[in-house]
């Protein structure tokens, strides 16, 4: 008798299985996220600029193409937070409010967050944290920057419009403005390259939300206590234009007008 049959069939049948589990595995990152390593942005921020503040665009959409990033909602009803898959909105009450997939965006930029490299940072304004991540990044790529930690203190705004809506330069003149000492939270921050001139925000574009979820928007100011620093490189760019597209356009030095500090105007 051969008693070494029935085991060698056990093991080809073992190895079978584990040769087909492993080809599943394989490629189930791949059906779960096919834009992984994409950055992909709703329409253009100089349609934005021209006062495109509504879109068919749903956010349950937005989230098949990222877990992590930064925009606005339909009526320029607010700041936009992704994070960790969740759609977080931060209104001109200076509340935040969880968003239903069925809320639209006109404009917003997400990835899948893969982190790279971590970094801890210490001390550091806003500015001082945008030199700090000049020389640990490639300047000519895209990257999804989150910094989790301590800060001394955040200044944030949010925004809201009404039809006829104005320019987006108009709009943010009526943005209202918070201010949080000594808090733990999340900077949500896109960083686009030059080149991105009218598509996107060049430089670095950070959006703030409380780990009590009680306090967000588009940072203006902050001052890091201890935090860590995460980057994720993102090679490729995923753009989406509204059935009704419209370009707009922009003059020189009003990105910066509505996205900084109104006293650096
Ligand atoms: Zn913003």
């Amino acid at each position: 008798m051969n008693s070494d049959k029935p085991s060698r069939l056990i093991l080809c049948l073992f190895l079978f299985q584990t040769l087909s589990l492993y080809a599943v595995e394989k490629s189930v990152p791949q059906q779960i996220t096919p834009f992984a390593e994409t950055l992909t942005q709703i329409s253009t921020i100089n349609s934005l600029m021209a006062g495109n503040f509504d879109s068919a665009f749903t956010f349950g959409e937005l989230k098949h193409y990222g877990d992590f990033g930064i925009g606005t909602f339909n009526s320029l009803d607010g700041e936009m937070i992704a994070l960790d898959g969740k759609i977080y909105q931060a209104r001109v009450d200076g509340k935040i409010y969880s968003t239903p997939d069925s809320a639209k965006t006109p404009f917003s930029t997400v990835t899948f967050f893969e982190p790279d490299e971590k970094f801890p940072v210490t001390g550091f304004s806003l500015e001082e944290l945008k030199k700090f991540l000049n020389d640990k990044i490639n300047t000519n790529f895209f990257y999804a920057i989150r910094i989790d930690g301590d800060f001394n203190y955040v200044k944030t705004r949010s925004v809201t419009s009404q039809k006829p809506y104005p320019p987006l330069v108009d709009a943010v003149k009526k943005q209202v403005i918070f201010e949080k000492k000594d808090v733990r939270g999340t900077l949500v921050g896109i960083y686009c390259p030059d080149f991105m001139n009218g598509l996107n925000v060049p430089g670095y574009h950070f959006h703030f939300l409380s780990d009590d979820r009680s306090f967000g928007g588009h940072v203006l100011e902050a001052k890091v206590n201890h935090a860590t620093a995460t980057i994720d490189k993102t090679p490729a760019f995923n753009m989406l234009l509204p059935a009704d597209f419209s370009p707009g356009g922009s003059k020189k030095g009003d990105i910066d007008r509505v996205e900084k500090e109104p006293t650096a105007r």
